[in-house]
């Protein structure tokens, strides 16, 4: 592959997937396609903007003039589109700017893509050859599109769609636009659905950043209902790394889910984050518990969200290299050293470094 856009790779998981194509395909051009929205932040990508192979272009997925426009400089040979309004909160104030974005701007991608490759009408209805693929369409998708588990079970890629949150039935539209392209017109096409990601860069409205910042400054740990909320953690990295594998290895028209089997109630995340920082910054065991604040719960909450990796394991050979506290020592030090970062997001200043760098 030549030429790669990568859609959204100024944000939390894009960032470090950039990175990850840049640093292990010198040969190939990596194109970050951002519109630089509220969570887009190329101070995530300091560390590689000078990389011969890195070009970052300013475009908005939902309007087409400007997609265009990076389509005939760079006529890609492969997309690999993460962009998308992400914060289900959000999407519960403002369910059409997730519309926009993710159905609409999904379709926006995949129009200009079918206009710009040659599909082989021969690999409709999901008929891809293992070889050679030319073009390629990677959907990176949420496990939210599976809906919400009882106490036991796991979400595998067989789950039936049942999406709860606006975020969530954006994304299964999204996710149902890439297959409908590949079984009407030989799109080739991998989407691979992950549950929660944490680490570096990661913006401070979700729970592990803004627990590590609240507690730095002693403000309230908002923990919605009960905190008995369960989710399955994945560090980052290993998600960047997964992506990276199933995009090179992974047969087309496949579909697969990316987890840690790293299930936590919220109430006990938070303990385990307090534990870890306050030794960390050498206060009293157990010094900020008492900021834990329970808050009215989310419209529609998913109980619990758990993925099952095992296809991913047995196909690939994929599993994550870092256990959940590992992960959460390293993203709290991350945090820690990078007070600069965490203070241009907060008070708003990153969104001066594109006009500083690039205008
Ligand atoms: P994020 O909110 O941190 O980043 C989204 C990026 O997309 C930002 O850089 C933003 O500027 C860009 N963007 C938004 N609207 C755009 C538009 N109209 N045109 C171009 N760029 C636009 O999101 P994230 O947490 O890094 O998630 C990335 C992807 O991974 C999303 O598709 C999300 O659904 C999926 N995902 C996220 C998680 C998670 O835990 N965060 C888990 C599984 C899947």
């Amino acid at each position: 592959m030549k030429n790669i856009i990568i859609t959204g790779g100024a944000g939390f998981i894009g960032s470090h997937v950039v990175r990850e194509f840049v640093k292990n395909n010198p040969e190939s051009k990596i194109i970050n396609l951002d519109a630089l929205t509220y969570a887009g932040n190329l101070e995530n990508l300091k560390d590689i903007e000078n990389e011969p192979n890195y070009v970052f272009e300013k475009a908005d997925i939902t309007k087409v003039d400007e997609l265009r426009k990076v389509f005939e400089e760079y006529n890609p040979d492969a997309i690999v589109h993460l962009a998308a309004e992400s914060h289900v909160d959000r999407s519960i104030t403002d369910p059409n700017a997730f519309i926009n974005t993710n159905v609409i701007g999904t379709a926006n991608l995949l129009n200009l893509a079918r206009e710009f490759w040659t599909l082989n009408p021969d690999h409709q209805h999901g008929n891809f050859p293992d070889e050679p693929r030319t073009n390629l369409f990677y959907h990176v998708s949420t496990d939210e599109v599976y809906g919400a588990l009882g106490e036991t079970g796991f979400f595998t890629e067989e789950t039936s769609y049942d999406p709860k949150s606006p975020y969530s039935a954006s994304k299964a539209a999204s996710d149902h636009l890439v297959r409908a392209y590949g079984n009407t017109y030989g799109m080739p096409f991998i989407i691979s659905n992950c549950s929660n990601n944490y680490g570096p860069n990661h913006f401070p409205e979700k729970l592990i950043p803004l627990c590590i910042h609240n507690i730095l400054s002693e403000k309230p740990l908002p923990i919605y209902g009960d905190g008995k909320y369960t989710r399955d953690w994945l560090y980052v990295i290993d998600h960047a790394k997964a992506i990276y594998q199933i995009f090179n290895e992974s047969k087309t028209g496949e579909t697969y889910n990316i987890g840690g089997w790293n299930e936590w109630q919220n109430i006990n995340l938070v303990k385990e984050l307090i534990k870890q920082v306050d030794e960390k910054i050498g206060k009293p065991a157990g010094y900020s518990e008492k900021l834990i604040t329970f808050v009215k719960d989310r419209p529609g909450h998913d109980k619990r969200y758990a993925i099952d990796a095992t296809k991913l394991a047995n196909d690939l050979g994929w599993k994550p290299s870092v256990t959940f506290e590992e992960g959460l020592s390293k993203t709290i030090d991350w945090f820690l050293e990078n007070k600069e970062w965490l203070d241009h997001v907060t008070s708003g200043d990153y969104q001066k470094y594109y006009n500083k760098q690039y205008n």
